[in-house]
């Protein structure tokens, strides 16, 4: 197998198998299916994995040549499990930061976190919170895996601190982040699941050029938001090297690059997230995140 291109190409995702219910893996989408890299001695998530050091890839294919059977029936987690900083950078689309009305010439970001315990699967429930559940809001975006301990990078280099690339939706339950006394943008965006994540990390050498990808979100069949990549006010490296300013980045951190123009509370009328939507996120090259929305079960 080694060699063989179709083995040097690797999307990572992280997946439990269907048959026994067993233990969360490591794998790499091969053959139409997902080999087992941490059955060939790999850690069980992309952030553990861009830990081991800066041959992480190299690991990787050597795994892959060892890696023996495709698994067929797998359930696809999010790849990252727990990064140590997940960052979002917030009205980065001209078309988004004309609809929220915010100055749309700013040339230094609007940044934010959301907890890594509101990462979900690729195809998993968003859960309206029985404490917010109606004004649950998509925002789909292209989320860049860094994969390099590093601090004060400069904008020419930044592109060696990315890994890869994923898809995400920054779910927000827009009364909490908007409405409280304060506003809560941390809280309003990380109910438990309104980080869906994935399918896969695409490498950055196997990915498109950032400009050519396309972010589209699809709710119950209507397409609602679909902008280039192009379109972003700060691009990539530029924001790599702007929060580098301020922290240090580390393997396995994820930058969420903000949203296109679109989102359910500037339409008119307004479209928030309803128990039994489709939520249908993607970047073009990256992946497709499908994930039901249902409401909070009683407790
Ligand atoms: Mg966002």
């Amino acid at each position: 197998l080694h060699g063989d291109p179709l083995y040097d190409i690797f999307y990572f995702v992280r997946f439990v198998r269907f048959s026994n219910g067993g233990s969360v893996r490591l794998g790499a989408l091969a053959d139409g299916g997902v080999a087992d890299l941490s059955a060939a001695g790999l850690p069980t998530s992309v952030e553990d994995l861009l830990r081991c050091g800066e041959d992480w890839q190299q690991r990787a294919t050597d795994a892959m040549s060892r890696a023996g059977r495709v698994e067929q029936e797998v359930q696809l987690l999010s790849p990252v499990a727990r990064p140590s900083k997940i960052l979002c950078l917030g009205m980065n689309f001209r078309s988004h930061a004309d609809e929220v009305g915010a100055n749309e010439d700013a040339l230094e970001p609007t940044v934010f976190s959301k907890l890594s315990s509101s990462l979900t699967g690729p195809s998993d429930p968003i859960v309206l919170p029985a404490e917010a559940p109606g004004r649950v809001d998509y925002e789909a975006e292209l989320a860049v895996v860094i994969g390099r301990t590093g601090r004060d990078i400069a904008v020419e280099q930044a592109a060696e601190w990315v890994a890869g690339y994923a898809v995400a939706n920054d779910v927000s339950a827009r009364d909490w982040q908007l409405k409280k006394p304060a506003g809560q943008w941390l809280l309003g965006k990380s109910f438990d699941t309104f980080l869906p994540f994935g399918p896969a990390v695409v490498t950055s050498d196997e990915a498109p050029a950032p400009a050519e990808m396309v972010v589209r979100c699809v709710v119950s069949g209507e397409v609602l938001q679909d902008a280039s990549v192009a379109d972003m006010i700060v691009g990539i490296p530029e924001a790599i090297s702007y929060v580098s300013r301020v922290c240090t980045l580390e393997p396995g951190d994820v930058i969420l690059t903000g949203t296109p123009g679109g989102v359910g509370m500037a339409r008119k009328p307004r479209r928030f997230l309803a128990s039994g939507d489709v939520v249908e996120t993607s970047v073009s090259g990256i992946g497709l995140l499908r994930n039901p929305v249902t409401t909070a079960a009683a407790s």
